[in-house]
Formats: structure tokens, sequence, C-alpha cells
């Protein structure tokens, strides 16, 4: 279909968009950029974006919006009840979905407050493949425990497993006996952000979904990426090549109870979220819950333009000449590292790239960072802004001895329909002068270590 439909003789994927509105694009030189790190303490959250040319920092709420979705938040209702834009955004949630209640949000985690304030009581247990960070805090915050049941190779960066966001379905199944009366409700993220961007397959998706059926255990998706996740089955699951992208998904919306969704991901805007619902059981509660704090069920926290872009949005993402650049992105980006001798987890994920920043910087110990000198290192050359997922994020002085992490890892998070090809030929171009002088990359020094979430204000500095 999608694959060799526009193609032959073609083998390169092109951007299924032309550009009509620009941004420039700012370019500092190399000696300003030493300058700015010194300044920044050697902390990318602590440079402006002006100072960045490629920002890599995350693909949540940077998506470049669509000519049709800025056109339609010009004819947004910004009426407080009843909106004509809550309708249409409520009428495509439910086709998309299959879901017939629908509760705006301004983001994913006001999504999760939501439905956990209601939900999760002291002591109580909610397994998934991997929950998201912000998941995992506000479970924690009502007192629940939230607990990851990956399966093996979706711990292991070298696997190439084709859905390394499985979850391990006999793990969940004991879990489920162990705990029964405790689990208020399951979930699974897909993609499995935490894992790496990686898939979870429909026939994981289906025995999950008949395990927590079995135990009476309402089944909720962290849908965020769900066309990427969609994708990915048609790409690689038996049987689904000739299926449509939408049909996939509503197949596995189709085994779950309702949904969570973050969609300054594939909602393709840059604000908002949602919670959607097969059944009205919850309903009430969240509505009132939502009134109390982001406001009237029919905006949840968002103008209607917002709820108008979404509404486009969510039909966009499913757009197959979409999703196939889309997955290119971060192969590319992959392919070129690897070429290069910069090693990454694999098979790449969905929506970003993970170096493995201790595999290349063998000369760094974890407890001088490597991942954050990578980071630093990768800025300084080419005015790319990545994020440190290791020890400077992870790592803990435990009776004053730094315990690193597990993994150093780089990540380059692509935000949707932002840059071009040369743009990623550009980048890595230069990967060959980062690899020609990986040696001299020296490790860094705390000089400021905050009391919690290290990686947003810790300062630090060349040792
Ligand atoms: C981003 C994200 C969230 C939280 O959403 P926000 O919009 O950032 O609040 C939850 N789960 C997953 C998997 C995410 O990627």
């Amino acid at each position: 279909m999608s694959e060799t439909k526009h193609r032959a003789p073609h083998r390169t994927i092109i951007e299924p968009f032309k550009i009509k509105v620009v941004e420039p694009l700012s370019r500092r030189t190399l000696e300003q950029r030493e300058a700015i790190l010194k300044r920044a303490g050697y902390n990318l959250f602590l440079v402006q974006s002006d100072d960045v040319t490629f920002d890599f920092l995350t693909d949540s709420g940077t998506t470049a919006m669509s000519a049709e979705q800025w056109g339609a938040m010009m004819v947004a209702d910004e009426s407080y009840a009843g909106s004509r834009s809550f309708q249409r955004f409520e009428k495509v949630v439910r086709e998309v979905t299959g879901y017939p209640f629908v509760i705006p949000t301004h983001q994913g985690r006001a999504a999760e407050r939501l439905l956990f304030s209601l939900l999760v009581k002291p002591g109580m247990k909610i397994p998934s493949n991997n929950h998201f960070d912000t998941t995992r805090a506000n479970i924690e915050h009502m007192g629940g425990e939230a607990v990851d049941l990956v399966i093996d190779e979706g711990r292991d960066p070298e696997s190439r497993h084709p859905f390394k966001g499985n979850v391990d379905l006999a793990r969940l199944d004991a879990f489920c006996a162990e705990n029964r009366g405790r689990i208020p409700f399951g979930m699974l993220t897909i993609t499995n952000n935490t894992g790496g961007g990686q898939p979870v397959s429909l026939a994981n998706i289906e025995s999950a979904s008949k395990i927590y059926r079995r135990h009476g255990i309402p089944f909720m998706l962290d849908a965020c990426r769900f066309a990427e996740n969609a994708y990915f089955i048609k790409l690689r699951e038996e049987g689904f090549a000739a299926a449509r992208v939408r049909d996939i998904a509503r197949g596995f919306f189709d085994l779950a109870d309702g949904c969570l969704m973050s969609a300054k991901k594939d909602g393709l805007v840059n604000i908002g979220g949602f919670i959607a619902l097969k059944s009205d059981e919850w309903l009430s509660n969240l509505r009132n819950q939502l009134i109390l704090t982001e406001g009237f069920p029919t905006y949840g926290g968002l103008a209607a333009r917002d709820l108008e872009a979404l509404a486009v949005g969510l039909k966009e993402v499913l757009d197959e000449d979409y999703l196939e650049y889309r997955i290119a992105v971060s192969k590319y980006m992959a392919d070129g590292l690897n070429r290069a001798g910069i090693q990454t987890m694999q098979p790449p994920g969905g929506h970003a790239v993970y170096i493995d920043a201790k595999a290349f910087l063998p000369h760094i110990p974890p407890g001088r960072f490597p991942g954050q000198a990578l980071v630093c290192e990768l800025y300084r050359l080419e005015g790319v802004r990545s994020c440190e997922i290791g020890s400077a994020m992870f790592g803990a002085f435990v009776d004053g001895a730094f315990r690193p992490a597990a993994m150093e890892l780089v990540r380059l998070a692509f935000p949707r329909r932002v840059y071009t090809q040369s743009h990623f030929d550009y980048i890595l171009e230069g990967m060959s002068a980062l690899v020609a002088r990986k040696t001299a990359i020296r490790g860094l020094r705390l000089t400021y270590d905050p009391p919690f979430l290290r990686h947003f204000t810790a300062q630090f500095e060349p040792v």
C-alpha cells in the first residue's frame, strides 16, 4: 500500500508536506556556544532556545501544526459551555478510539491526576509495561505503587526484538493473581516511552486484555503515541501489512476499557490531552473533579481553538504517508550515527534515538557523567540540544558514595514535521568530527547538586 504507492523508482522517503510558514534557525559560532555552555553550567536545560540550532530535547508539544489546524483554530467557538468546537473534538475522539465518553484535559498529567485521584488508594498497585515518569509520580502521589512488567528484551539495549514494549504476560498474570483486590486498573504505554519509544504488538495487547478481563481488572491504555504504535504493528507484525493504520488503532482501543492521552505527542498539537472511556461508570466523578480543578467539561483547561487543532491533528496523525516519514526519521538518524561509529539502542524507537554514551566514551567513568559530557559536546560542535538519561538524571549518593545509573544514554527526540532531511544530513556530517576527537572529550564534575530532579538545575564543570 502506501509503502510502494508513490515510491518506485525512488528510495528516498520525503517529507509529505510543503512549508507555508517558516521560522529562522538560530545559528551560533563554536566560540559562542563554548561561552554559552560555560555560562549554563554545562546543563542544556539552562540554555536559551535562541542559542539552540536543532532542538531535540523532546517531541512533546513541539509539533509544527498544519494549515488545516491553524485554519480550524480561527473558526473555533470560545463559548464557555456547549461549544461547537468541543462537539467536533468529541466526534473525532469517538471515531478514532470508539470510546463514547470523552473528557478534555490541558495535558497528559492532568488526565492522570483526575483518574488516579478517583481510583488509586494507598497500598494499591498498578501494573504496566513501563510507567512514564509523570504517570508513576501521580500514582505514587496517591499512595499507590507503579509496577513495571516489560519483557526482558525491553531492558536490553542490544536486543532487536520487534516489540520491545511488550508486557511480560506470565508475570502480569501472576501479578494480578497475587494482588487480587489491590489493582484498581491495569495499564499499557503505547509506544513505551520510558523503554525507548518501543512498540507493543497487537497480540500482546490482546493477551494483556484477556488477563485483565479474567481477573476483573479494568484496562487503560496510555495512548500518547498510539499512531506510531499502530504503524509499527503494520510494519512488523505478521498479518497487518495490508491493514489500515486507523483500523489497527481501533483494534487495540477495542481491547481496552479506555485511554489516557497527552495530545502533545500524537495529537499533533502544542498543548492538550484527554481521557476517553467505554463505560460511564467513572464519568460523573471525573467531570465533577474536572470542574473543580480544570474547567467546564466542554473545555477542560483548554481554549476551544486548542480543541479544534486537536480534532484535526488526531486525523492527520493517522495519514500513512505522514507515519512512514515519521518512523523513517529516527531510523535515518540511528543508521547514520551507527555508520559514523556511534552506538545506539536497537532498534530505534518511534520518536527518538538513544545513543549509548557508555559504549561511545569508555574512557569517562559513570561518576564523571559520560552522557552529560556527550550532550555538551553535541551542543558545542553542532548546536544540537539533546537530553541525558543516565547518571546525571538517576545517579544517587548513597552513604557518601556515588551510585551510577544502569545505563548512560543520550536521547535525541524528534519534533514532528519540524526539521527536514538536510538538517539531519548536516548533523550527521558533523559526527565524523565528533568521533575523531572523542578521546579528547572530558568528563564533568558537579558544582551544584540540587536536592531533587538534579538534571533540571544541576551545574557542572569539565574535569
Ligand atoms: C508525555 C507523556 C505523558 C504526560 O503527558 P504531559 O502532556 O507531558 O503531561 C504521559 N505518558 C506518556 C507515555 C508520555 O509520553
